[in-house]
């Protein structure tokens, strides 16, 4: 039976960076993985590094919401820097590119939400300037006449999801960590320092546990009667064919829910949190009528890529929780079980995410301190 000194479950951007950090510092580290590595959310995300506050959250839940919400910025600003050094501690082009990010607006009302977002963002140390017309036009050439103005992020970019796992994956591999693909965690028993980890390929023993399960971790934390306010919601993405380069930003609209930026092969990648359809049988698919809302959203504000057409769609499950905090951290009433759960935003937020939790199992005060932003470190 294989016995590890931590046993993390889920192999996607959490997971196995959590299992590189640890192996790194010569820790027995097992990881689980009921499918393939980086084969749910960390490897078909849409790749975009996001810093800001997301536009329509701000509107949805207001001032107050995004105060609360807003140390968690200087988290994803940290995840960010240790985005940019990655791929030479992985020895991989991972293709990021901080071009700033861009909020579009076509009304006076959203240039005031706009402000507002600025305001409390700059209140915690994050560099947002609000553009005029003439501003945006400059920075932006290739934006719908219909722009007037918007927020421009300059520490928001992009990486390459489908680089990354992979590259994350062989360096754990490299480290020392052992990998097991196609073993689902169906139960836990025990306790630190002797936990029974039961499987789809029989049971396994560990002194510590990492749910890094992403949209399937409240399931995992049930199995040590553990609630945990996050569920799974079904997102697709669409790629275009390859066009010359034309957007160097992440852009957004207020206009309605939209992502966009244009990837290293030319692709332009638009998603921002269309659902996509679950079929009877659990799977899912794209969901034709959110696929052309999510283009036209895309046309209405860059209109050149009307012209543009798109090779794939594609669809998976995010982590996400109602008020978008974090679940980082030892669980406190299971000593031993730790939590990597960053919802909505887990790609940019990975590599701070898997840091944290490294140093909590090591016994280390975190690198990055969580009061305010975990809601485990409350
Ligand atoms: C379509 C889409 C677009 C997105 N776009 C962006 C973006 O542009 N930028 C951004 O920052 N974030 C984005 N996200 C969010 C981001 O991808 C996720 O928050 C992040 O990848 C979560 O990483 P994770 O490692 O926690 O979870 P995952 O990548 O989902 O990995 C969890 C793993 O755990 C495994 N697992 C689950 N249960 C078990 C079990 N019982 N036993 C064994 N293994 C198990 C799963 O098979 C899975 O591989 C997007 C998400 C989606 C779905």
């Amino acid at each position: 039976m294989t016995r590890a000194d931590v046993l993390v479950i889920g192999g996607g951007i959490a997971g196995l960076m959590t299992a590189w950090y640890l192996a790194r510092e010569g820790t027995k580290v097992t990881l689980l993985e009921a499918g393939e590595l980086g084969a749910q959310a960390s490897g078909a995300n849409a790749g975009s590094l996001h810093l800001q506050i997301q536009y329509p959250e701000f509107v949805k839940y207001g001032e107050e919401w995004a105060r609360s919400y807003a140390p968690t910025l200087r988290f994803l600003q940290a995840s960010i820097g240790m985005w940019t050094d990655l791929g030479d501690a992985l020895g991989e082009d991972l293709n990021v590119k901080l071009g700033g990010g861009i909020v579009v607006a076509r009304t006076s009302e959203q240039m005031r939400f706009i402000e507002a977002k600025a305001a409390i963002e700059a209140s915690v140390g994050i560099d947002t300037s609000v553009l005029d017309r003439e501003s945006l036009r400059r920075v932006a050439p290739y934006l719908s006449d219909r722009a007037i103005g918007g927020g421009f992020c300059a520490g928001e970019g992009k990486a390459n999801p489908l680089r990354a796992t992979p590259a994350m994956a062989a360096a754990a591999q490299k480290a020392g960590a052992e990998i097991h693909c196609g073993v689902t965690v169906r139960g836990i028993t025990g306790r630190v320092g002797a936990f029974e980890v039961h499987t789809s390929q029989g049971p396994y023993l560990a002194d510590r546990i990492v749910n890094a399960a992403g949209a399937n971790a409240a399931k995992v934390a049930a199995m040590v009667n553990m609630k945990i306010d996050l569920g799974g919601f079904p997102l697709q993405v669409t790629v275009t064919e390859p066009v010359a380069p034309l957007i160097p930003h992440l852009i957004y609209s207020a206009a309605g829910k939209l992502s966009l930026k244009q990837a290293a092969n030319g692709g332009c990648i638009i998603g921002g949190g269309w659902a996509a359809q679950i079929r009877p049988d659990g799977g899912l698919s794209t969901n034709p009528a959110n696929f052309a809302g999510n283009m036209a959203m895309a046309a209405g504000v860059v209109p050149s890529l009307g012209q543009a057409r798109t090779l794939r769609s594609w669809t998976a499950w995010v982590n996400g929780t109602v008020d978008w905090r974090p679940i980082i951290g030892e669980a406190p009433q299971m000593p031993g079980f730790y939590l990597a759960l960053f919802p909505w935003v887990g790609f940019s937020a990975g590599p701070m995410t898997a840091r944290v939790i490294a140093d909590t199992v090591m016994g280390r005060p975190p690198e990055f301190d969580l009061a305010g932003i975990s809601v485990l470190a409350d």
